[in-house]
């Protein structure tokens, strides 16, 4: 369905403006799209973080906290520029979206 489309973009620009920002892991990327009203099985979650790395936009590690092995992630300069570009369109689109209001 269309939404799942539209929503899947908007979760992929959530991903890459937290990965900006510092490192994320899977698991807090789950929650934070949840506290944004998303819900995303771990089975459409890791499979889109995989394609953001595998394209380029991320770029993964591994530390050991508290003796288990966390993967994290964080926006490669492409990310950041595909973020960029990203944030440009969003403002345009809100200004025609909501003209209106
Ligand atoms: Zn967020």
């Amino acid at each position: 369905m269309l939404e799942r489309e539209f929503f899947l973009g908007f979760i992929k620009v959530h991903i890459l403006y937290h990965a900006s920002r510092g490192t994320i892991c899977g698991t807090e990327i789950a929650e934070e799209l949840t506290r944004h009203g998303y819900s995303l099985s771990p089975g459409t979650l890791y499979p889109t973080l995989h394609r953001l790395e595998r394209d380029g936009y991320l770029e993964s590690g591994s530390e050991v906290i508290y003796g288990r092995v966390r993967k994290y992630y964080r926006a490669t300069v492409e990310g950041r520029l595909a973020l960029e570009q990203a944030r440009e369109k969003i403002r345009e689109l809100i200004s025609e979206v909501f003209e209106e209001e």
